[in-house]
């Protein structure tokens, strides 16, 4: 059914593949409980059952903890602690004496322990999600609610949740997770982003899917969107395993031989040595901030180098663009963005975190330079969420003090497309990050499942955006990436090039269809597809109308 605005939201296909699994609802968030007097008789029952969940819980995450190595393993040991500590464990305990049932008494702990440590600031302050974290488990513990843990699922499983946080997505493994299937999110929120990332099929928008009971059998089509539950043996047999296609084979050119770099977009080390399989040209877009979304503390600069220096080892000799932190709105980074902004995606992120913490940026700079030393490479490097041509400059300065020789930023707001010429004068790169430009373009969350629309890069608006970022890099003679998800579409690249990009970079996956769009055009082709697509009327027009010039040889 049309709706009156011509649009709806639907379930959207962001990760290609068709396959059936058995449903795991996960992440159903824990419901504050409701308060009520225990009898006299039944307090201690209920200050044992207190201690007994808090015990199993620490030791589940001590079990964690033995099975994984590093930071991760760092993290749930500390978070094993926070469990036993006698400071939330016995003030729950002793509320429950004063008749509070056992879940509301951890609650009501907690809450003292999270206040606690928000007053204490510093690296207390750090440790309150934490608090919080263990008083969930604690809670669904007392509930009989199984503790799911994503990265130890065992048989194949389609993960089915409201919503997942990106760092619950960082923790699936694509060898058992072979799904996803969300009720929010849109193509460009970083869930899509990272399942396209591990090549797990997934599927966003698909309302009602946290009714289907964890253990039903459900196909799920990444590339249609289509999630049916029970499916019949003739739907099974459609099932496509995993979208598995080739590398790519040689650099990327234009039928003509112009040449545009295709680069892969990488989370760290285990995606940058993926990437190199799928035959990447170098790093486009590292996302160094989804290698500490679950760090309490800031990492040391050395253990920063390390995860850098990794990357860096994957593609010797060959570019790999380092983007610092871009903390913040739905990627918060604990140790380095506050929670509660009214408006996260407008507030304190990327960049702009280091109004408040110049430091922590500093230290990122000194790790990426330490790594490249380290490597005898020399990465180029860029900063998020950049609006004004200061920006830029006190970026660059910074960047350029710690010894970095290719500084570049990224162009994400409508601000900076405007005035690209002028940023462009302060860096030797710009980069176009096509996810964040058409949610501010179009003022279109790119969470909102209903909006998907709207922060579709087809939009005329985004295109004509990009053509200005284009422009300007041309007319200074600096190199013009594109390292939003709208890279990785096979029908956009070319209309990109056309607009200016030199360089593509997208999901490891995507690199073979993209360089094969490629190849069937020439350069002037891409540059009339882009008019046709920027003057169009609609997304829908600036479709038909690129893919029409691309038919015309001119
Ligand atoms: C973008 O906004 O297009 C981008 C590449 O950055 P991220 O998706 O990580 O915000
Ligand atoms: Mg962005």
């Amino acid at each position: 059914m049309e709706s009156r605005t011509g649009t709806e939201a639907k379930p959207r296909g962001v990760s290609a593949g068709r396959v059936v699994g058995r449903v795991l609802q996960v992440g159903a968030p824990v419901v504050e409980p409701k308060s009520s007097v225990v009898p006299e008789p039944d307090r201690a029952a209920q200050a044992s059952q207190v201690r007994e969940a808090a015990a199993a819980v620490a030791a589940r995450l001590r079990d964690r903890a033995a099975t994984v190595t590093g930071a991760r393993a760092d993290v749930l040991a500390a978070t094993a602690t926070i469990a036993e500590d006698p400071m939330l464990v016995d003030d729950a305990v002793s509320r429950c004496a004063s008749g509070t049932a056992a879940d509301a008494a951890i609650w009501g702990a907690a809450e003292t322990v999270a206040s606690t440590f928000r007053s204490a600031g510093g690296l207390l302050a750090e440790r309150v999600t934490d608090v919080l974290d263990v008083r969930d488990r604690i809670v669904r513990e007392l509930r009989g609610e199984q503790e799911i843990v994503l990265a130890s699922l065992t048989e194949p499983t389609v993960v089915v949740a409201r919503d997942l946080a990106p760092a619950d997505t960082v923790e699936l493994d694509p060898a058992t997770c072979v799904a996803i299937v969300t009720e929010l999110g849109a193509p460009t929120s970083h869930t899509a982003i990272i399942a396209r990332e591990l090549g797990i099929p997934a599927v966003v928008g698909a309302s009602g899917a946290t009714a289907i009971p964890s253990g039903t059998p459900v196909l799920v089509d990444g590339t249609t969107g289509e999630v049916v539950p029970g499916p019949s043996d003739e739907q099974r047999a459609t099932v496509v395993p995993r979208a598995e296609r080739s590398p790519l084979n040689g650099p990327g050119v234009t039928r003509d031989g112009a040449r545009v770099r295709l680069l892969a977009n990488v989370a760290g080390a285990h995606d940058a040595q993926e990437a190199s399989r799928w035959g990447a040209e170098g790093v486009g877009l590292f996302r160094t901030e989804l290698s500490f979304l679950d760090r309490g503390i800031e990492p040391s600069v050395e253990e920063q180098a390390e995860t850098y220096l990794a990357v860096l080892r994957a593609f010797p000799g060959q570019r790999v663009v380092i983007r610092t932190l871009d903390a913040g709105s739905d990627k918060p980074v604990p140790y380095l963005t506050l929670p509660g902004e009214p408006n996260p995606a407008l507030g304190v992120r990327g960049f702009r975190t280091a109004r408040r913490d110049p430091d922590v940026l500093a230290r990122q700079l000194e790790a990426i330079s330490h790594a490249a030393m380290r490597a005898g490479e020399a990465p180029w490097v860029m900063a998020p969420m950049i609006a004004t041509r200061d920006e830029a400059a006190s970026f660059a300065s910074m960047a350029r003090g710690a010894g970095i020789e290719t500084v570049g930023v990224m162009i994400e707001t409508p601000a900076a497309a405007l005035l690209a010429d002028a940023i462009a004068a302060e860096v030797d790169f710009l980069s176009i990050g096509t996810n964040d430009l058409a949610q501010y373009v179009m003022a279109a969350d790119r969470q909102a499942t209903e909006l998907a629309d709207l922060g579709d890069p087809w939009q005329p608006a985004v295109l004509a955006m990009i053509a200005a970022v284009g422009r300007a890099g041309l007319a200074r003679g600096i190199p013009v990436g594109v390292c939003g998800e709208a890279a990785s579409t096979p029908d956009l690249a070319p209309v990109l090039v056309g607009a200016g990009a030199t360089s593509l970079s997208m999901a490891p996956r995507a690199l073979a269809p993209v360089a094969a769009a490629l190849a069937d055009v020439t350069l002037a082709e891409c540059r009339a597809a882009a008019d046709a697509a920027t003057s169009a009327d609609s997304s829908d027009d600036a479709r038909r109308s690129a893919a029409a010039a691309l038919r015309v040889r001119v």
